[in-house]
């Protein structure tokens, strides 16, 4: 389960950035693609979140980015899916690159500012 190593490095990376303050939110984008299984990573973070003094009030937002490739015949712009073998569902070519869905962003933080 790497989704603990993960956890662990972010809860670590914000309290970087927090600099002291205590954190209200985080919002983290996931991207489908990203061999992150999200129900795992809550868990990871909500059981080590208490090791971070600065954490354990912080409540944790994730948005789920959804994967997006092109294709190789056509450069057709579609999602690949599991189920058709992530070919293209115009023209049935495989992908040529993906463009979207390896995400793992932080993207909002929230800190207290009042003492
Ligand atoms: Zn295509």
């Amino acid at each position: 389960m790497h989704e603990i190593s993960i956890a662990d490095n972010l809860l670590r990376q914000l309290t970087k950035i927090a600099k002291g303050k205590e954190v209200k939110s985080v919002c983290v984008e996931i991207g489908c693609f990203r061999n992150i299984d999200l129900e795992s990573l809550e868990f990871a973070i909500s059981n080590l979140k208490d090791n971070y003094p600065l954490l354990t009030k912080c409540v944790f937002e994730y948005k789920l980015i959804k994967a997006l490739a092109i294709c190789y015949d056509n450069n057709h712009s579609y999602e690949p899916e599991f189920a058709r073998g992530f070919k293209c569902n115009q023209c049935s070519s495989g992908v040529k690159e993906i463009i979207q869905g390896e995400e793992f962003n932080l993207v909002n933080i929230f800190l207290n500012y009042k003492i």
